[in-house]
């Protein structure tokens, strides 16, 4: 039994909760230790241009397989690292890898933009903007080559709204480009693309995956990325699986694909020898 009604009451846990917090706790004490010892790392998925076929990108995807727990998913890290606040310690670290990547890539002949997820409450943090310009100083990684792919599942405070304007702006001003993560899943997408300096959209793998089996999911795709042209954004469509899905988005005019049906997220080396 555990004291979490507060106050003199006393409630027993049921032993299923009992073990989510144990794991929970558990997870954080290793997911310390792997940020301490760098032992995260990262898979890059490329991106093709529907006009070229080439890469134009990666998106960066943290990976985590820890001695003691196992490997834990993104699905079960991220919403772990953003309640104890471990998030900014993954982002940063996914940055640095991300532009020392780019710088690399770059310096090979073949500059590719690479993109890193964020989750809109990261730019809360009044100093997120300084710490980019700082990684990417740092790191000698031109601006031009990092994205952001942003994503919220919840609705954001209002009093932190104009901050998060703020850190954006002053990244884009840099150089630096930001892409709605998961478009037509988000929370208030259309607020989004109003105040923020987004310049893609993601189109998100439930609609993708629904392209065959429904005509009006292929409407709603059709609609979304007419959108995006009149506001002179660029058309992404993630999570593409099948060949089906590949060739429809072909004969629209939707920009960049990325998907199983593409490549998975691989290793570094791997990307090389595709570039
Ligand atoms: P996301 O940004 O929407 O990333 C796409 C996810 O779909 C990735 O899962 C990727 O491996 C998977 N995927 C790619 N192609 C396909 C496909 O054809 N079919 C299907 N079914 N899935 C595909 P992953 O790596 O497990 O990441 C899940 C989510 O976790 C990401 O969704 C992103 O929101 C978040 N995430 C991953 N890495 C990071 C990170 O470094 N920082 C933050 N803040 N979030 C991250
Ligand atoms: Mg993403
Ligand atoms: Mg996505
Ligand atoms: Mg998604």
């Amino acid at each position: 039994a555990v004291r979490e009604a507060g106050g003199n009451q006393i409630v027993a846990l049921s032993a299923d909760r009992h073990r989510e917090l144990n794991r929970a706790a558990l997870l954080e004490t290793r997911l310390l230790k792997a940020l301490d010892e760098k032992n995260l790392h990262v898979l890059y998925q490329p991106q093709v241009n529907t006009q070229t076929q080439k890469i134009c990108g990666v998106e960066a995807l943290v990976r985590w397989d820890d001695d003691v727990v196992g490997s834990v998913a993104p699905g079960e890290l991220i919403p772990l690292a953003e309640s104890t606040g471990l998030i900014h310690n993954i982002g940063n670290y996914m940055l640095r890898e991300a532009c020392q990547q780019a710088v690399s890539w770059k310096k090979a002949g073949t500059p590719i933009t690479v993109s890193i997820n964020a989750s809109v409450r990261e730019f809360r943090d009044k100093n997120m903007a300084d710490v980019v310009l700082q990684t990417l100083a740092e790191t000698r990684c031109p601006a031009e080559l990092i994205q952001f792919e942003i994503t919220e599942k919840f609705a954001l405070e209002a009093e932190l709204v104009g901050s998060i304007q703020k850190q954006l702006e002053t990244l884009q001003e840099a150089g630096v480009s930001f892409v709605l993560d998961d478009f037509g899943t988000g929370y208030s997408s259309f607020r989004y693309l109003q105040i923020l300096p987004i310049s893609a959209i993601k189109i998100d793998d439930t609609f993708i995956q629904a392209i065959e089996k429904s005509e009006k999911t292929q409407k709603l795709v059709e609609s979304m990325i007419q959108l995006g042209k009149t506001l002179d954004l660029t058309i992404v469509a993630e999570g593409v699986e099948t060949t089906q899905q590949l060739k429809w988005l072909q004969t629209t005019a939707c920009d960049i694909l990325q998907g199983y049906a593409i490549c998975k997220p691989i290793a570094v080396a791997d990307i090389n020898k595709r570039l």
